[in-house]
């Protein structure tokens, strides 16, 4: 039933994906708690801002069609949006609780990099009540809606929102987003492959281990790495046929995440990227079509064998 991996070049791809998914579960609670540090601060300035004195919830705003609080001024606010701002357009709807949504709407594209949440990452009924649905608007591509929370979220969306929200991005020093953005690229590059070498493998790791032994506030103590990173090292760590078919899952996931991210650039390379990443995602889907069918051979197998009693 447990079948070992032995293919050096697999099995380093899989213990280097281990690694990633280590630093990002040891990342995961301080950006949890900065998501929902930053979302408290938007309810509270909404509140102040639009003098609303009970609970802000209102789940009837769609941030596409809100009528924006700058709308009164008669002047636009955000000069460098790109796209159309909504008081530039027709047929804006007030938000019914004092243009609390308008106001949030203003808070939201103020503090994006580029003027130009994305709102279409979020389930706008509950803007108003959720940190991870404000925060999904600070992704760099659309796509997001069906993440529901924070623990779904991979290393790249937590350096998106963390560098296209200028506010986040003043709480966290230069060598923090430095790192950040080394592991997100290992991690990306990691899934742009199907294998990888053992200095790659010592390569990934030792990035961890700088952000490590750096000083850093964004890594959670209490999450043992080092000793999960050493057992990798020294591998000593169970790598079968379920963990390959686990990682192949999550690869494909975070190809389909880096594809649109790229369409959404569409400029440079773009395209060379996107095919190659298509060339991985289809050698990973025989891969994972084949090693199910391995899988469920060994599990029949294995009920064969079993003598009850
Ligand atoms: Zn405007
Ligand atoms: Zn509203």
């Amino acid at each position: 039933m447990e079948i070992e991996i032995t293919d050096e070049p697999l099995r380093n791809w899989i213990k280097s994906y281990f690694a990633i998914d280590h630093i990002t579960s040891a990342i995961r609670p301080f950006m949890k708690q900065l998501f929902e540090d930053k979302f408290q601060e938007n309810v509270r300035k909404v509140k102040k801002k639009s003098n609303l004195m009970n609970i802000y919830e209102c789940n009837s705003c769609d941030p596409d069609k809100v009528k924006p609080y700058h709308a009164m001024s008669g002047q636009c606010s955000f000069p460098r949006k790109r796209g159309r701002c909504n008081c530039a357009k027709e047929n804006t709807i007030p938000c019914p609780a004092i243009n609390a949504c308008g106001m949030l709407y203003d808070i939201m594209t103020m503090e994006h990099i580029m003027e130009e949440p994305i709102w279409s990452n979020s389930n706008y009924e509950q803007l108003s009540t959720r940190a991870c649905e404000q925060m999904k608007c600070y992704i760099s591509c659309t796509g997001y809606r069906d993440v529901s929370n924070v623990d779904q979220m991979e290393l790249t969306a937590f350096f998106q929102i963390c560098t296209n929200n200028t506010i986040l991005r003043r709480t966290l020093d230069d060598d923090d987003i430095r790192m950040l953005e080394q592991v997100k690229n290992d991690h990306r590059e990691i899934v742009g492959s199907t294998d990888a070498s053992a200095d790659k493998f010592k390569k990934y790791v030792s990035n961890i281990n700088v952000l490590l032994d750096y000083d850093t506030c964004i890594v959670d103590r209490d999450y043992f790495i080092s000793m999960e990173l050493k057992k990798l090292e020294d591998d000593k760590v169970k790598i079968t046929i379920c963990e390959e078919i686990h990682y192949i899952k999550k690869a494909l996931y975070a190809i389909s995440k880096a594809k649109a991210e790229l369409q959404d650039e569409s400029e440079g390379d773009s395209g060379d990227q996107i095919r190659l990443l298509e060339t991985v995602e289809s050698m990973q889907r025989r891969r994972l079509q084949q090693q199910t069918e391995v899988f469920i051979q060994e599990l029949l197998r294995a009920g064969a064998r079993y003598q009850p009693g």
